[in-house]
C-alpha cells in the first residue's frame, strides 16, 4: 500500500486568462498534518476545491489515496471530510441536530451514529453544549462544531479552507489539539490552507504559494534553514535611501518596506552594531530576530505574506 495521501501532478488552474495555480506539484504522506501556506488570492481555495472534487483543473492532476479528483471524484468524496471557509452548519439547529443530520447524509442511523456524535463531542469538548442553538455559539466553538461535523464519517483525509480565520490564538491552538486528536484516534490525515504563518508552524510539512505557483516546500525548520543566518530590521524614516548606501558600503542585500528594511546575515550582530554607530542619527530602532516563515516567503517571493496580490493582477 502507498504512503501518500494526496499527490498533485503540475494541477493547474485558469480562470479567463488568470492562473489561479500554475503547475503546482506536491504530495502529502498519510497521517501527516499538512498546510498550504499563501496570500489572499495565492491560490489557496482553488486547490482546495479542486482536491475536494468540487472544481476541476485546467491542466494536470491530482489523486487522493490512489483516487483521480475528476474521474473518480465519487469515490473520492467517500474517503474526504470537507470543512469549507465559509460556515455550513445550520445556526437554527443545536450542535448535536447539525451532527445528526450529517450523518444521515453518509448513511450513519441509530447507536452507531450516537456513539460517534457523543466521541466527537467529547473530543471537541462540546458536550455540555450538545443541546446548544449554533447560531448563539462564539466563533471558536461553532469551528469546532464545524470540524466535528466534518469528521463525522470518519474520513481517512480531512481538508479545511483557512479553518482558524477569525479565531484568537487560543482557540485556534485549541483547533490544533483537536485535529492532532483526530489523527491519533482515527489516523486522519489534515490538509489545511492558512495565511498565518504560526499556523503552517506547527504542521509536519507545508507549502507555499503565491500567485498560483508553488514557491517552496518542507517542514518550518528546513524552510527557516535555507536563510542565511539571522535577519535584521532596520526601521528608518529615509528607508530607501538608507538602504541604498548600507548596501553599497556593506555589500549586503535586503528588501525595503515602508518604513522597514530587512537584511540576512550570517552574523547579524556585528554589522547591527557598526551600523548602530554608523547611522544612529538616522534609525529609529535596529532588531535581529532568528527568521520565521514570513521571512522564507519574503526571501523567495520579494513581497510579505500580508501585501495584496489582487492590485498588481488586476
Ligand atoms: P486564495 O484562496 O489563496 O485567497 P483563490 O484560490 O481564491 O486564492 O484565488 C486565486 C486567484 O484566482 C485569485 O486571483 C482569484 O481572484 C481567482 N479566482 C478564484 N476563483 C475564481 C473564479 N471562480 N472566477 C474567476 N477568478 C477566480
Ligand atoms: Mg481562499
Amino acid at each position: 500500500m502507498s504512503d501518500i495521501a494526496v499527490e498533485a501532478v503540475e494541477l493547474t488552474r485558469t480562470f479567463g486568462s488568470r492562473k489561479a495555480l500554475d503547475g503546482v506539484s506536491f504530495s502529502v504522506g498519510k497521517q501527516e498534518i499538512f498546510t498550504l501556506l499563501g496570500p489572499n488570492g495565492g491560490g489557496k481555495s482553488t486547490l482546495f476545491r479542486i482536491l475536494s472534487t468540487l472544481l476541476r483543473p485546467t491542466g494536470g492532476g491530482a489523486r487522493v489515496f490512489g483516487l483521480d479528483v475528476v474521474e473518480q471524484a465519487h469515490d473520492v468524496r467517500a474517503r474526504i471530510g470537507v470543512v469549507f471557509q465559509s460556515p455550513s452548519l445550520d445556526k437554527k439547529l443545536t450542535v448535536s441536530e447539525n451532527l445528526r443530520y450529517q450523518g444521515y447524509l453518509f448513511g450513519l442511523q441509530g447507536r452507531p451514529l450516537r456513539a460517534r456524535i457523543d466521541e466527537l463531542l467529547n473530543r471537541f469538548r462540546l458536550t455540555d453544549r450538545a443541546g446548544d442553538i449554533v447560531g448563539e455559539l462564539s466563533g471558536g466553538l461553532a469551528r469546532r462544531v464545524e470540524v466535528a461535523k466534518g469528521m463525522l464519517h470518519k474520513p481517512a483525509l480531512l481538508l479545511l479552507d483557512e479553518p482558524s480565520t477569525g479565531l484568537d490564538p487560543g482557540a485556534r491552538r485549541d483547533l490544533w489539539q483537536q485535529l492532532d486528536d483526530c489523527r491519533s484516534a482515527d489516523g486522519v490525515t489534515v490538509l489545511m490552507t492558512t495565511h498565518i504563518m504560526e499556523e503552517a508552524e506547527g504542521s509536519d510539512r507545508m507549502i507555499l504559494i503565491d500567485h498560483g505557483r508553488l514557491v517552496a516546500m518542507g517542514t518550518a525548520a528546513e524552510l527557516k534553514s535555507e536563510i542565511s543566518g539571522e535577519v535584521i530590521l532596520i526601521e528608518a524614516p529615509d528607508s530607501q535611501l538608507l538602504y541604498n548606501e548600507i548596501a553599497a558600503r556593506y555589500e549586503v542585500a535586503g528588501t525595503v518596506k515602508d518604513s522597514t528594511i530587512r537584511l540576512e546575515r550570517p552574523e547579524a550582530h556585528k554589522l547591527a552594531g557598526r551600523l548602530a554607530v554608523d547611522y544612529g542619527d538616522r534609525i529609529q530602532s535596529v532588531t535581529i530576530s532568528k527568521p520565521t516563515l514570513e521571512d522564507v516567503f519574503l526571501d523567495k517571493t520579494g513581497h510579505s505574506l500580508w501585501s495584496e496580490p489582487e492590485e498588481e493582477q488586476t
